[in-house]
């Protein structure tokens, strides 16, 4: 509990010491960039490689430059944060506000569940994802899941893309991005993404701290050493730069942690926009005051917030899909109504969280001739990873609220 508290209070310290929004390009210093690979690892925290053998991840971080910690963006759900790593904007300024969530203008439910499948309508998604700026400027992209990586954006996709479908092996996933990476193959991309969804699936299922998620992080490990050998057998040992990072955290849920809402209000008064573990609130008919005030009378293992209060440091005010009230639960609580609950229970494990809560804290290391190496790094924020990237991949960066100042210390000539 202290422990945590002292990393709260060092996370603060680096949050609120972080620049503002930076549109200038980044200082461009080579001619021709090294690939450029990508990959997420859904829900991974440091954690999981220190108390686990991982010898693979033994093997990348030896030459790699390792974060303390990344700080995701708010909510730590895997569609709004994804999102940010890849277009360099605040929550408020790409509005991908949740994982499921409802658009007032467009009469729409973005969801990227069944029968959904994926958001592949360009009218979701605001920024430009490093992918299309590389295509924009000559580069190739090759991305075999990214959340987003199936939309076009003005009309614009990578050369190489794929419908979203979890069953397709991790394995063929590595296979192709390699393929299409080789510098003597038919592609030769010169940035590509990987994803991966175990490890925060078996999360939720049994929780952070179980056997089942030590088992999947082993898994993990196998995994990055056949990616590991992949890369020499593909012709891009020593040329390429690979960004290993992930998008949140995992916390475990109670049963005994649970916040009705329908205690609080009546539900027929509003629409839920979404649920849980930021409950976003949209009163009916100008009813704002009385049904926040009805909510705050409970204020218990929750914040409530009319949208406008919202600490700054959520960029969580300024887009038109945010409602009117904010809920956000304590690390481990969940939001849910009496109903629900009882048809549906709730997972063992679950992020979503105030991004600043050590639990969210999540995963960043970087390897490759223009990374440091075997070194550590302060924490910083995702949203400069965008930045980052332009530099890595030579490109003038769209506009974008991330700053390559703050991550300069992870460069090799810095
Ligand atoms: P979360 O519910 O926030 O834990 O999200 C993780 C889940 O998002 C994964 O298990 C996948 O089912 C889903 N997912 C990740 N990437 C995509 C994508 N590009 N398209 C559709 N679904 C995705
Ligand atoms: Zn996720
Ligand atoms: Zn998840």
């Amino acid at each position: 509990m202290f422990k945590n508290t002292v990393i709260f209070a060092t996370v603060l310290m680096v949050a609120f010491s972080v620049t503002g929004c930076n549109s200038a390009p980044a200082e461009q210093t080579k001619n021709h960039p090294n690939p450029l690979l990508l990959i997420s690892i859904d829900g991974f925290i440091n954690e999981y490689i220190e108390r686990n053998n991982t010898p693979n991840f033994g093997r990348f971080l030896t030459d790699a430059v390792h974060a303390e910690y990344l700080i995701p963006a708010f909510p730590t759900k895997t569609f709004p944060t994804h999102w940010t790593v890849v277009t360099g904007l605040h929550t408020e300024n790409h509005g991908i506000i949740s994982n499921s969530f409802y658009d007032y203008e467009l009469e729409a439910r973005f969801s990227f569940g069944p029968p959904d499948e994926s958001p592949n309508d360009e009218r979701w998604w605001g920024g430009e994802p490093i992918w299309i700026t590389a295509e924009k400027q000559g580069l190739t992209a090759a991305t075999f899941f990214w959340p987003g990586s199936e939309a076009t954006i003005n009309g614009v996709q990578s050369t190489k893309w794929v419908d979203y479908d979890g069953s397709i092996p991790d394995s063929t996933r590595i296979d192709s991005v390699m393929a299409w990476m080789n510098p003597e193959g038919d592609v030769r991309a010169d940035f590509g993404t990987l994803y991966f969804s175990f490890v925060d699936s078996r999360g939720h299922s049994y929780g952070p701290n179980s056997p089942e998620v030590d088992q999947a992080v082993i898994e993990m490990d196998g995994l990055l050493g056949y990616l590991l050998d992949s890369i020499e057998e593909n012709n891009l040992g020593g040329l390429i730069n690979v960004i290993l990072t992930s998008d949140h955290g995992m916390a475990e849920l109670s049963d005994d942690k649970i916040i009705f809402l329908d205690d609080m209000i009546d539900l027929n008064d509003v629409d839920m926009v979404d649920w849980t573990p930021v409950a976003m609130i949209k009163p009916h008919d100008g009813r704002t005051d009385e049904i926040y005030n009805a909510i705050k009378a409970h204020e218990e293992n929750f914040r409530v917030y009319l949208r406008d209060e919202l600490p700054e440091r959520f960029h969580f005010r300024n887009h038109y899909r945010i409602p009117e009230i904010i809920m956000i639960a304590d690390v481990g609580y969940t939001i849910t109504s009496r109903p629900f609950f009882e048809q549906r229970g709730i997972p063992a494990g679950n992020h979503g969280f105030d991004n600043l809560a050590p639990e969210m804290l999540t995963f960043f290391a970087a390897n490759g001739p223009d990374f440091r190496t075997g070194e550590r790094s302060a924490a910083f924020e995702s949203v400069h990873i965008y930045e980052l990237m332009a530099y890595l991949l030579n490109l003038n960066p769209a506009p974008n609220d991330g700053s390559l100042e703050e991550v300069r210390m992870l460069l090799q000539e810095y």
